[in-house]
Order: structure tokens, then C-alpha cells, then sequence
């Protein structure tokens, strides 16, 4: 591989060194780890399409990569060692924020916790929210179309983004960077590069979306007997308090004794423990009083309704903290506990009570003693639907080994009941595949066509996203 004119142009910002390109070289979770023929860290837009127009002249792929964070593999090269890493981590411009117009335009590199700070020194919201935040990249955020805990209220990180700048497979620079809300002047081409994944093209730079920040925000940890009352739940909270509910996430008993056990801060704040919780968060435009008032009148209705058994409100900054960290360490805290398989489904939201009770069921009576770790976004129907081996009895190496079965199982189980087996974390390398089983031949055809039409040579991070698979096959539910 002959890199003159690329380390020409590209003086110390092309790593060609193992141990400088090893970071680059595998993922966050350290579960996939590949080669590569360097890593070219451009500093602006113009040097990411000069790159790709190099890697199309020599024929070599190429793997986008913002933060490394993704949860996919989609961002570590492959093993062979022929494709180039394309960091975006050195497009750290914002270039414009409009306050009344309620947007803030960013380059690919920035940070999402950059993108947040940037807009609260502007007294506005980026509420876009996710523990890796100080780590990822808008870029990476587009492409794998993150959610995170705020979608409820604000959508995901497609329905944040007005227009987009973008480095074609040929290596031409477009500019979509409209600030517009309307804008009907033909094909979306912004949808297609957002969850893409880095096999059309890479983005470069985005205008998103800004909004008020928020008067008063307050946190209820409310315990309810059941997921079907979580969703009654639900229903009562969206009736009274609008567009003012911003987060409604379930955790069952299991979440919450992992969280008390491995995390030392951790505190219960309710005296009885109860089968299943969710943690509804407010956020009111009206002020402490209003939003403390009407955050207990619903919490009274829910109690008396019979939808929740207890609850505990926040009443400072810290108490708001605590209840969130209770959230957000059970990830962590089954990780402490051994290996885990987890899956990141989304279903119809009505269908949620159904498939947990059915899917339990299942489980327990073809993989006895894995146990439930249970959580997730209720109210945008997306869990994370995890399982930690038996307290004994199973080795690392046997539970790691039902994971394919067990995927098999609930992934099944997902599309019989309509769902998808990514809701915010992509295909990458780890879901391409099964992605392939449950997508309809059409689907899968029509994928193939606009990544043939887009990357006719097939440079843009190959093997990632879209599957192998016969399409003249049925689909698992066609049949
Ligand atoms: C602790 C933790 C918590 C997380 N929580 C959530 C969560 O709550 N919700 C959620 O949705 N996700 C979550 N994630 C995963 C999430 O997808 C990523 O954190 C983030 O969106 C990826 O951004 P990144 O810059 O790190 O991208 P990377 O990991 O670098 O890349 C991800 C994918 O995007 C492509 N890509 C990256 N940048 C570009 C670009 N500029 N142009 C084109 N393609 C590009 C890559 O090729 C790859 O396929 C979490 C991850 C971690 C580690």
C-alpha cells in the first residue's frame, strides 16, 4: 500500500504506528478488535473528502469513527487489515448557534456533553442524553441514530436534526446544512445518511435542533405491581402532564437489588420492595410550584388507581441525582455480577406486558436459572432485555455459549410481536445478521439498491450493517 501522497498531505495526522493506532483498533466493550493500513485524523470537512477520494484511487474501505463508543462493533475495522480508520474526533468546530431560531450547527468531532454545554450557555436545551456523552461524537450519534433516556419527550437523534453536511463515497462535499423545519424539495437524503452507520458516506457537520431549557425538572421513583400498570401508568401521565413528561423508564426488582449491591452510594428510597418500578422524570416550562404540584397530584391519581403500590418524589438537585444514578448503574452492575447477554429490542408499546410475562416464561423453562435484568426507555417501547448466568452451577464459558439460542429466542419472540431487534444501538457487526433473518426480502433489497447507488465500489465500512443472505429466502415470519 503505497501512502506518499496521503502522508504528504495529511503531515501528523496520519497514524501508521501500531501502538499509536491500536486505540483505534477496538471497540469500547473490547469485544471486537481489527487492523488497519492507518488512521487518518482530517481536521475539517474538505480533508475527510480528500481522503475518501484517496481510498476510492487505491480501492481501500474505509471505517468512520467518531468516539468509539458505539455498542455495535460498526466502528472497528475488520481483521484482514485493508481498510483505513477515518477519525472525525479533530472536526471540533461549532460554527453557528441561533437562539431564537433554535439551532445550533456542529462538526462531526464535537462531543454530545460539547453540544449540551454549548447550548446551555445559551440558556437553551440539546436534550439529546446518554451516559457516553462525554465521549461521542455528534457524528457517531447521527449515524447510529442514538436515543437514550429524553426520546419520549424530544424523539431520537434523527428527529433532532434539520440538515446535515456530508462526505460522499466519491469523495464530494454536500452541503444539507439547512436550518430549515420545512422543506419539502425532494428525496429526505439526510434520513438516509442518519443510521447509516458509515456505509453511505460520513457526516461532517449537522444543524440541530434547540429547545427552552426547562424551569423545573423533578424525578419519582414510583413502585407498580406490574408492566401492565407501568403502561396504565403511563397513559395517566402523558393525559395530565403533556408534553411536560420527558422520561418514563422501567426497572424490575432484579435492576434495583444489582444496583444496592454493587454500587456503595446506592440508596432504596422506598421501605417495601415491589416486583417492578419506573422512573418518571417532569420537566415544566411554569416554575418549582407548578411542576412539584402537578408531578403529586399525578402520583395521588396513580395511587388511587390502583397503577402504583408507593413513591418517592425528588425535592433537590441531589435527591434528582440519586433517583437518576439508580438508572443509570445497572448496566454497570450486572457487568459486576459476570458475563451478561443482552439484547436491545423495541416492541409496540401495548404488546410490552405480553411478551415480558410470555418471554420469561419461555426462557425459564428452556434455559432454567439465567436469571432477568430487566430495564429500559417503557415509554418510547424499547428495553434492554438482559440475562446474567445462575449464582452457580454455570461456568462463563457454558452461559456464553447459550447465547446464540438465546438470542434465537428472544429475538423470535420480538418479531412475532411486530418489535426490531435494534432500537438505538444499530447493527454493526453484532446484529448484521440476525438483522437479515427477521428483515422482509423487499426491505433488504431496497437497502442493497441505495448502498449500491451510494457506494457503487463498496468502500464505505463494508461488512457492517447490511447481512449475507439469500433474499430469495423468506422472511422467518413470511413463511
Ligand atoms: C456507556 C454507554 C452508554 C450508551 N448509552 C446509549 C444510550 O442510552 N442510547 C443509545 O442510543 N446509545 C447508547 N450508547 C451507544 C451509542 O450508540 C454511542 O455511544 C454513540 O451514539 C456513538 O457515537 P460515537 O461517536 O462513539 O460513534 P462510534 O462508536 O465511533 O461509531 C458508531 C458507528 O457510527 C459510524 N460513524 C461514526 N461517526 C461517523 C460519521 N461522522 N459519519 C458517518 N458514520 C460515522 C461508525 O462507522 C460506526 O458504525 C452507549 C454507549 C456506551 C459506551
Amino acid at each position: 500500500m503505497d501512502l506518499t501522497d496521503l502522508r504528504a498531505a495529511f503531515a501528523g495526522r496520519l497514524l501508521v504506528d501500531a501502538d499509536a493506532m491500536s486505540p483505534f483498533l477496538t471497540d469500547w466493550r473490547r469485544k471486537w478488535t481489527g487492523r488497519a493500513v492507518a488512521v487518518a485524523q482530517p481536521d475539517d470537512a474538505a480533508g475527510v473528502a480528500a481522503v475518501l477520494r484517496w481510498c476510492r484511487s487505491q480501492g481501500v474501505a474505509v471505517v468512520p469513527q467518531g468516539g468509539n463508543t458505539g455498542l455495535s462493533g460498526g466502528a472497528t475495522p475488520a481483521a484482514q487489515g485493508h481498510s483505513l480508520v477515518l477519525s472525525t474526533t479533530r472536526l471540533q468546530r461549532i460554527r453557528a448557534l441561533d437562539p431564537v431560531g433554535q439551532t445550533i450547527t456542529v462538526e462531526a468531532g464535537v462531543t454530545l456533553q460539547q453540544v449540551q454545554d454549548a447550548a446551555r450557555d445559551a440558556g437553551r436545551l440539546f436534550p439529546l442524553s446518554l451516559a457516553a456523552q462525554g465521549s461521542c461524537t455528534i457524528g457517531g450519534n447521527l449515524a447510529t441514530n442514538a436515543g437514550g433516556v429524553q426520546v419520549l419527550r424530544y424523539g431520537n437523534a434523527r428527529d433532532l436534526c434539520l440538515g446535515l453536511e456530508v462526505a460522499t463515497a466519491e469523495g464530494e462535499l454536500w452541503s444539507g446544512l439547512r436550518a430549515l423545519r420545512k422543506d419539502n424539495s425532494g428525496y429526505a437524503l439526510r434520513e438516509l445518511f442518519i443510521g447509516s452507520e458509515g456505509t453511505l458516506g460520513v457526516i461532517t457537520a449537522a444543524v440541530l435542533k434547540l429547545f427552552p431549557l426547562p424551569a423545573a425538572q423533578h424525578v419519582a421513583l414510583v413502585a407498580v405491581p406490574s408492566p401492565a400498570a407501568a403502561l396504565a401508568l403511563l397513559a395517566l401521565a402523558q393525559q395530565r402532564l403533556g408534553a411536560e413528561l420527558t422520561a418514563f423508564e422501567l426497572i424490575s426488582e432484579a435492576c434495583l437489588a444489582l444496583v444496592e449491591r454493587h454500587v456503595e452510594a446506592a440508596r432504596r428510597p422506598l421501605a417495601e420492595a415491589s416486583p417492578w418500578y419506573v422512573l418518571v422524570e417532569l420537566s415544566s416550562a411554569r416554575g418549582e410550584a407548578a411542576a412539584t404540584q402537578g408531578f403529586e397530584a399525578l402520583l395521588e391519581a396513580a395511587l388511587e388507581a390502583g397503577h402504583a403500590s408507593d413513591a418517592a418524589l425528588s425535592s433537590s438537585l441531589a435527591q434528582f441525582r440519586s433517583l437518576w444514578a439508580l438508572r443509570e448503574d445497572i448496566s454497570e452492575s450486572q457487568g459486576a455480577e459476570g458475563p451478561t447477554i443482552k439484547h436491545d429490542i423495541a416492541l409496540p408499546i401495548t404488546r410490552i406486558p405480553d411478551f415480558i410475562e410470555q418471554t420469561e416464561a419461555a426462557i425459564a423453562r428452556h434455559f432454567p436459572g439465567l436469571r432477568l435484568v430487566v430495564f429500559g426507555h417503557l415509554g418510547d417501547g424499547n428495553l434492554h432485555y438482559n440475562l446474567s448466568p445462575p449464582r452457580s452451577g454455570l461456568s462463563a464459558a457454558e452461559f456464553l455459549a447459550l447465547e446464540p439460542p438465546v438470542n434465537r429466542l428472544v429475538h423470535d419472540a420480538v418479531d412475532a410481536a411486530g418489535g426490531s431487534i435494534s432500537a438505538e444501538h444499530g447493527l454493526g457487526v453484532l446484529r448484521r445478521d440476525e438483522a437479515a433473518r427477521y428483515k422482509p426480502a423487499v426491505e433488504q433489497r431496497l437497502m442493497q439498491a441505495l448502498k449500491q447507488a451510494l457506494d457503487p465500489l463498496n468502500l464505505m465500512n463494508p461488512g457492517k450493517l447490511l447481512g449475507q443472505r439469500d433474499l430469495n429466502h423468506h422472511h422467518a415470519s413470511e413463511t
